[in-house]
């Protein structure tokens, strides 16, 4: 049953198709700093409750704040010094509150960059996950084990194998429709038909902050949700576009979606492929911000 669990998780990988580049998988960090077979649903859950979200919260928003994006982990690596591997998590920092939005695929190579980079993972006061796929949650369990104490966001849509695990060790907060998560940093609620997904949007001074996982359901209808959440310009999306498959005549009509949906800046980071991303690093110039574990990005 674990194994086959296991296999199921393993099977579900992001972008239903392999990374493409072997070497991708392999990660420049073969030590472990802890264990790395703490697939979340892969033990026996106890059966706890799972928390449901507060549908409402009356808290204000950030408004003009400034917020500050680390990406921890990435298919590569801006900061030479840090690993890179299939997946993808980003540290959002807003005022008062540290933001884990995914956790990677490999958990000794996240809480190796996240060292690298200097974050103490028990400063993570709450963690977002995009959707079920490996390469988005195989770090949570390492960075719980390091006595983070985070609320852990996640939709509906993951297995209940999977939530009872979190809910067992963590704060776990079931998300369905659009909610605000902290001051001004909101989730687009679930997304999607076939892999459910949800994405994060950021209230700062320069506008809307997109971040994005693997963007299953349509990078453009996760920026479109984003703008009903948030009416208004879009500063920045960031994270993968999930576009490794797209024709080039598909990608030039995002691009032209991009433009008219206000989108000033970009960070295709992850699965965003590479005829796309050299497609919005020529659409967008100076605009087109590289991704990559290390890249620190502020907005606002
Ligand atoms: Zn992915
Ligand atoms: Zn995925």
């Amino acid at each position: 049953m674990v194994v086959w669990l296991f296999a199921v998780l393993v099977a579900a990988a992001c972008s239903g198709s392999p990374p493409g580049d072997p070497a991708a998988l392999t990660t420049t960090f073969p030590t472990t700093p802890t264990t790395t077979t703490m697939s979340p649903a892969s033990d026996s859950p106890a059966s706890p409750t799972t928390t449901t979200l507060p549908n409402e919260t009356t808290l204000p928003t950030i408004g003009e704040a400034t917020v500050r994006l680390t990406i921890v982990y990435d298919n590569t690596a801006y900061d030479p010094r840090l690993g890179s591997a299939w997946g993808f998590a980003v540290l959002v920092e807003v005022p008062g509150a540290r933001l884990l939005f995914d956790t990677g695929g490999d958990a000794a190579l996240l809480l190796a960059n996240m060292d690298l980079l200097g974050i103490d993972p028990t400063s993570v006061d709450t963690v977002v996950l995009s959707h079920e796929h490996e390469d988005h949650t195989g770090g949570l369990a390492a960075l719980l084990y390091t006595g983070a104490d985070p609320v852990v966001y996640l939709p509906a849509a993951f297995s209940l194998a999977f939530r009872d695990w979190v809910a067992a060790r963590a704060r776990a907060v079931v998300v369905t429709a659009p909610l605000e998560i902290l001051p001004g940093v909101f989730s687009t609620g679930e997304m999607g038909e076939g892999i459910i997904e949800q994405a994060l949007v950021i209230d700062t001074g320069a506008g809307a902050v997109v971040v994005t996982g693997c963007a299953h359901p349509g990078i453009v209808e996760v920026v479109r949700r984003a703008r009903e959440i948030l009416p208004g310009e879009v500063a920045l999306v960031v994270g993968g576009f999930h576009l490794g498959e797209a024709t080039p005549g598909q990608i030039e009509a995002i691009v032209a979606a991009f433009d008219e949906l206000g989108v000033r800046q970009v960070a295709p980071a992850h699965c965003t492929g590479a005829l796309a991303t050299r497609a919005f690093s020529e659409a967008y110039g100076h605009d087109f911000l590289e991704a990559g574990a290390g890249r620190v990005i502020e907005v606002g």
